[in-house]
């Protein structure tokens, strides 16, 4: 009996990740995200999946961000009860992502009522934090390496995608077919994450392909880093970066530190780390050793060389203090999150500076900002921009497309089929015509809702 794959997110778009795969009567989906980004995408949140979630057997998650994980509350909330099967770190990540992600639907919700901006009336939030912590008990935990049986005749084994912490490719086996699902996979050269293990061997291929269309700079994160922070600390500016809570938030950490310890910028500079979920996480890397190129040490200047700011009057004081400064918050899209409050008080300022430290989807302020926005909207006001933006572009926590197909070599024979998936249009099409023309292998970019053959 065949085997076959519905792509209900993370096709087209870098977002909603959902790869539905179903074998007989039985269905296991693969990553259950979010859709972010502009208006049209996360709309589709609300649209009901093709079939009931106590249809859903089992769910595989490569990853906690929420684009690959966030859905699930709701999925659960809406009848599913099957187990999440998810790495230890995954796991570990879920329990801060989840009830944070349910506690911003409540805000969103709330705030569109006060101001009246939903035509549903009242608004409601997709789930609230109460669903997320309902949903968390369903995840159990898997080792790297190991196989294990999600449902009966299913085999699933988990290695390190180098992401973040947790982050996994998963090798599904139903059927007498092997289909490979590559999460997103970090770059071998990150500062602080280990490089992506080896593909196995697979007939089908899900790649992703955020930067199916670029080259990373050979500049490092140091030297890109360096002269920016001395420039705002020099001029007495605040740095206000907008920051990945889960995975760049540490990276630019410990890049700050080195460079406090090397003399390149002072090290009286005062660092704050603005959002408990990044503190958080911050601190889970002391509990995953083995999947980080940090020393015990290193791991120690991590959680000390900035002030933790946790509560909320503690971010609200920050506004009150003087530059030279930097301010690290979530969230790395500046979609939500305290970040958007010090972008409103620091942005005005030509001392200040906004540092972008990743990808940034179209349709959010970050892609705004890094396409030298005048004014940005925040909290329903435009406000002015004249600090200075500076991108970086080698905090990205995503290998680049000559490293995706590096990852693909290392497969022991060819796939007769590839799929690229989790990319805007544009990127998706050049990886796949790279993967075709490189490799010689059949590639396609699959729609939206279509379904395939494996
Ligand atoms: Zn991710």
């Amino acid at each position: 009996m065949s085997v076959n794959i519905t792509f209900l997110g993370g096709s087209g778009t870098v977002t909603g990740s959902k790869y539905l795969v179903r074998h007989a009567d039985q269905c296991v989906l693969v990553d259950c995200g979010l859709f972010q980004g502009y208006k049209q995408l996360r709309l589709r949140n609300w649209t009901p999946l093709p079939l009931a979630p106590d249809q859903v057997d089992a769910v595989l998650l490569t990853h906690a961000h929420l684009d690959h994980s966030g859905y699930l509350p709701l999925l659960a909330k809406e009848g599913f009860s099957g187990h999440v099967w998810a790495s230890r770190g995954t796991k570990d990540l879920c329990q801060i992502l989840w009830p944070d992600s349910g506690h911003i639907q409540e805000e969103d919700a709330l705030f569109a009522n006060r101001h009246a901006l939903s035509k549903h009336s009242p608004a409601l939030p997709l789930y609230t934090r109460q669903d997320a912590q309902q949903a968390l008990p369903l995840i159990k935990a898997v080792d790297f390496g190991k196989v294990i049986t999600p449902l009966p005749g299913w085999k699933a084994t988990f290695s390190a995608a180098g992401h973040i912490l947790g982050a996994s490719s998963i090798l599904l086996e139903v059927a007498g077919r092997r289909i490979l699902f590559s999460g997103d996979l970090g770059r071998p050269d990150d500062l602080i994450m280990n490089p992506p293990d080896a593909a196995p061997q697979a007939d089908t291929v899900l790649i992703e392909s955020t930067y199916g269309d670029r080259i990373h700079p050979q500049d490092n994160l140091l030297s890109e880093l360096a002269p920016a922070l001395a420039r705002v600390a020099k001029r007495g500016g605040v740095a206000v970066v907008p920051v990945f809570a889960v995975g760049r938030a540490q990276a630019l950490l410990h890049a700050i530190h080195l460079l406090k310890m090397k003399g390149e910028i002072p090290s009286s500079l005062p660092i704050f780390l603005d959002s408990p979920m990044a503190v958080h996480t911050t601190h889970l890397f002391e509990n995953h050793p083995g999947e980080h190129r940090l020393s015990r040490q290193d791991t120690y200047a991590l959680t000390h060389s900035a002030t933790m700011v946790n509560s909320t009057d503690e971010s609200r004081a920050l506004a009150s203090r003087h530059g030279p400064m930097v301010i690290l918050s979530a969230s790395g899209m500046a979609t939500g999150g305290r970040v958007l409050h010090h972008l409103a008080h620091y942005a005005g300022d030509h001392r200040n500076m906004i540092v972008l430290t990743g990808y940034q989807a179209p349709g959010t302020r970050g892609d705004t900002l890094a396409h030298a926005a005048q004014s940005v909207r925040i909290h329903g006001r435009d406000v002015s921009v004249n600090a200075e933006v500076v991108q970086l572009q080698s905090a990205s926590a995503h290998a680049d497309a000559n490293q995706l197909l590096v990852w693909l070599r290392t497969m022991p024979e060819a796939p007769s089929q590839v799929y690229v998936v989790h990319g805007e249009p544009g990127p998706a099409d050049t990886l796949r015509s790279r993967i075709k023309r490189e490799l010689g292998w059949r590639a396609m970019v699959p729609e939206h809702g279509s379904t395939w053959p494996t």
